[in-house]
């Protein structure tokens, strides 16, 4: 039977000495979809994902695809492609050479490879040396390596890191028609941009712990993020008997900057502290909104912690 939870997690812990880089984890990953793994620095994200490959001793379960990755290991990690931070390839081998290596090591049939150099965009690539690809391609050789066996879930550590705008959006790009074929993708990032882009789902660390984890929607509502209104009278002498509309209305933390009067407002009722200025016959002259984003969500779950 097909699992509905792609990756369970209970009560994860992993200890280097009395220090936990992984404290009491528990979660569950639906099928299907990014799954966005966020935290700063020294969180424990790379160390969760070496939880997950079973590459690490650790204490707790967790299972991919309904197998557990102590007692069934073998099986669990035959339904994950891992891509590491640091791309690990042979050097001295060809494209193809290293493609067919690991095609071999894995029982998986040569024509795959093609496809796959074709679905990352290396057909083109294929008789050149590992060495000679810059770091994108080498990025985008390491998914095909993990895909060779077409497995249900990638954990993808860093994967956009080392790219350029440009290839950050190819590499989007090849994730989202991999979700659109059914599967699911875990991912590491600094970039919040990967994640408002194509993340449906984001689980955050902090300190070892999973501080959050839903849709960034139910984050932002979670934190009660408020969004910043800012409006322009058309007369600003009418400013005071703005303000007092505005804070019967709803508005928070009312302040002047300019012409601007700035306030916090709930996303739901920004349509009304509009209207009520308009019913008391204050004219507004124009207005802007700054909704809450992700950088303030990750902000406040981390303890305003840096981001890189
Ligand atoms: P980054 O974003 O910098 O990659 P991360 O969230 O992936 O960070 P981890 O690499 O999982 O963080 O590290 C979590 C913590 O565990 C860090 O404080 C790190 O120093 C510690 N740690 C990781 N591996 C070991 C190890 N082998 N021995 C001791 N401590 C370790």
């Amino acid at each position: 039977m097909v699992s509905e939870q792609t990756i369970t997690l209970e009560s994860v812990t992993k200890a280097y000495g009395s220090f936990k880089a992984g404290d009491d984890l528990t979660a569950s990953v639906e099928r299907g979809g990014v799954w966005a793994l966020l935290g700063p620095n020294g969180a424990g994200k790379t160390t969760l994902l070496k939880c997950m490959l079973g590459l690490i001793h650790f204490k707790g379960r967790i299972t991919i695809e309904g197998f557990d990755v102590v007692a069934k290991g073998k099986a669990a990690r035959g339904m994950i492609g891992y891509v590491p931070q640091q791309p690990s390839l042979y050097n001295n081998l060809s494209v193809l050479e290293t493609l067919r290596f690991y095609a071999d090591m894995r029982g998986v049939k040569r024509a795959r490879i093609t496809e796959l150099l074709e679905f990352v965009g290396l057909e083109l690539w294929g008789r050149a040396s590992v060495a000679a690809l810059s770091s994108g391609m080498r990025q985008r050789l390491m998914l095909a390596i993990a895909l060779l066996s077409d497995p249900p879930t990638l954990l993808l550590d860093e994967p956009t890191a080392n790219l350029d705008v440009r290839r950050q959006l190819e590499f989007r790009t090849l994730l989202n028609v991999l979700v659109s074929e059914g599967k699911t993708i875990m991912l590491t990032t600094h970039l919040l941009g990967d994640v408002d882009q194509i993340a449906r789902n984001i689980m955050v660390m902090n300190r070892g712990k999973l501080v959050a984890t839903g849709t960034t929607n139910e984050l932002m509502q979670q934190l009660d993020l408020s969004a910043q209104l800012y409006i322009e009278l058309e007369d600003q002498a009418t400013t005071d008997k703005a303000m007092t509309i505005l804070e019967k209305a709803g508005a928070k933390d009312v302040s002047i900057k300019n012409s601007w009067m700035v306030m916090g407002v709930d996303p739901t009722v920004k349509l009304k502290i509009l209207n009520s200025l308009n019913e008391s016959g204050v004219a507004v002259k124009d207005f802007k909104v700054d909704e809450p984003n992700l950088e303030d969500a990750f902000l406040r779950l981390t303890g305003e912690a840096d981001v890189n």
